[in-house]
């Protein structure tokens, strides 16, 4: 049994967030567990041809760790990768950090105070770690989601997901399904479609897709982020508060965003030249309800004569070929699936196990997923979640989130040493009210009323992934531990009390 006061699950940009802030104010004793080989979490996962971040790379960063050397506005996964690796280098995170771990259970040791957790390796095997607090860093998107269809798992050529690219497998002039039209989709498409000999997208909701205003940063502007003290940050203060207007039109006035329409409809002439496959990828829901995508080449890939959007519906996949539900066969050397992950249905949530024997998956199969700032849960004392419920984003940097995370992280800690506490567990009734404040506010948001299903929206149809409104309100109902909305226990000289 090893134990620790701090253990982490996860070393992608929330995991490896908390150790660098736990590091700077000194809370030393901690470990990450991770998979992976790697650090990166979803930046090491998805490596499919054209996996970028359609979030600013300036913005999309550590504000502790600034980078001046981003190549262009939206780096690729590759450049974010190498960003992320030597961020963990230079804080020497290695030195704390065990891959090749799978965490199969954890579980609170009411009696001990303990999180209990139980890890194998496939050189060591399994054994446990002891922890006084368990950060759970793994991610939403980190479950690759497989479509629930008949047959897939007897095709007998080419078939994996976007998040798990095969890269052994050369698609040159190959006929090439892709499943899905999501974010990754929108990216995958065109990195394939010159160099296939035919791809059919099997589309099941036209998102909206807007152009991106990716470019290169010039020389200039790289010798101003590196010796002009204080552009760099200008610059992203400029991204972040472009990106924050956005958050308006998405939670209170959806027609603000009418000029995205338009903007879309006008990618779609730009890249389509049939009217058919025009009217086909035109969405018909308001955009923002489903993310917003970006992309400048997405639209000509899909108007290329090798390539045909299919809308009719996928009934069944034989061992060579998909066929549709009006009954036509269309064959097939390879399937891509890029149907997104298991979000609000995470299987990491059946391992982690509260003070009542019930886990994640269960506490919350009654009513959706909930936590109190997205962070902390009632019934799993001392766990802390990094982008837990409530606290994803339709319009800006996750990271920004993560960093909000991140201080409440810190003062957490702060408080529970400063008063010897061992057990904080946030308070059902707090938890409760909270969680209605924000409903409410989603209440008038494009997610609730914009018309499209959603992975957004869990199976009660209730929205629990998202933040609603501007992340500075967020940053700011996270910046001090409010131990009032807690039930705390202290150490005292004799044993602990409950106070
Ligand atoms: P996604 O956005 O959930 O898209 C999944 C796609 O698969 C959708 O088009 C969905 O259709 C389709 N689909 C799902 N099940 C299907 C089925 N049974 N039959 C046919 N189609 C099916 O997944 P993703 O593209 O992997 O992206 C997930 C999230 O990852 C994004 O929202 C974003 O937050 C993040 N991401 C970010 C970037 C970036 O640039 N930063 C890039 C990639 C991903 P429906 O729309 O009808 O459900």
């Amino acid at each position: 049994m090893n134990d620790v006061k701090i253990a982490i699950v996860g070393a992608g940009f929330s995991g490896m967030g908390a150790a660098i802030k736990l590091q700077q104010n000194g809370f030393e004793d901690f470990l990450i567990l991770d998979r992976g080989s790697d650090f990166g979490g979803t930046w090491r996962d998805n490596t499919y041809p054209g996996a970028a971040c359609d979030v600013p790379s300036h913005l999309y960063s550590y504000s502790f760790e600034l980078n001046p050397n981003w190549s262009r506005s939206f780096s690729k996964q590759a450049e974010i990768h190498a960003y992320i690796n030597a961020v963990a280098e230079k804080n020497e995170l290695h030195r704390r950090t065990k891959f090749g771990v799978e965490v199969t259970n954890a579980v609170w040791n009411e009696t001990d105070n303990r999180w209990i957790v139980d890890i194998t390796h496939p050189e060591t095997g399994a054994s446990q770690v002891r922890a006084e607090i368990l950060i759970g860093a793994i991610g939403p998107l980190c479950e690759p989601r497989l479509p629930d269809v008949t047959g897939i798992a007897d095709f007998e050529g080419e078939i994996f997901h976007s998040a798990r690219w095969n890269h052994d497998v050369d698609l040159t002039g190959k006929r090439v399904a892709v499943i899905g039209t999501g974010a990754s989709a929108i990216q995958i498409i065109p990195e394939l479609a010159p160099k296939i000999g035919h791809m059919d997208v099997y589309q099941r909701t036209a998102p909206w897709v807007l152009p991106r205003a990716d470019r290169e940063y010039t020389g200039l502007e790289h010798w101003l982020f590196r010796n002009v003290p204080g552009v760099q940050r200008l610059s992203r203060t400029g991204i972040y508060l472009a990106h924050e207007l956005v958050s308006y039109g998405l939670t209170h006035r959806p027609n603000v965003l009418r000029p995205a329409h338009a903007a879309g409809k006008a990618n779609i002439r730009r890249g389509i030249s049939d009217a058919v496959k025009r009217d086909k990828v035109t969405p018909k829901f308001k955009v923002g309800c489903k993310r917003i995508l970006l992309s400048n080449t997405y639209y000509p890939a899909l108007g290329q004569d090798n390539v045909d959007v299919i809308t009719d519906g996928i009934d069944h996949v034989t061992p060579t070929g998909i066929v549709t539900k009006d009954g036509v066969t269309r064959e097939v050397d390879a399937i891509v699936v890029a149907t997104g992950f298991h979000v609000t249905d995470s299987p990491g949530f059946e391992h982690i196990v509260g003070k009542d024997g019930d886990s994640l998956a269960q506490s919350w199969a009654k009513s959706g997923m909930k936590a109190y700032k997205g962070s902390m849960i009632h019934g799993f004392p001392n766990l802390f979640l990094m982008v837990g419920p409530a606290t994803g984003l339709g319009h800006t940097s996750m990271v920004f989130m993560i960093e909000s995370q991140l201080n409440y992280l810190v003062d957490f800690l702060k408080t529970a040493q400063r008063n010897d506490i061992t057990r904080t567990e946030v308070r059902a009734e707090d938890e409760k009210v909270y969680n209605k404040s924000i409903q409410k506010t989603l209440s008038t948001s494009v997610w609730e009323n914009g018309g499209c299903a959603s992975w957004y929206k869990d199976e009660f149809g209730n929205i629990t992934t998202l933040w609603p409104g501007f992340t500075f309100n967020y940053r700011k109902a996270t910046k001090n531990f409010d131990i009032a909305a807690y039930d705390t226990t202290r150490v005292t000289a004799t044993a602990d009390a409950k106070s």
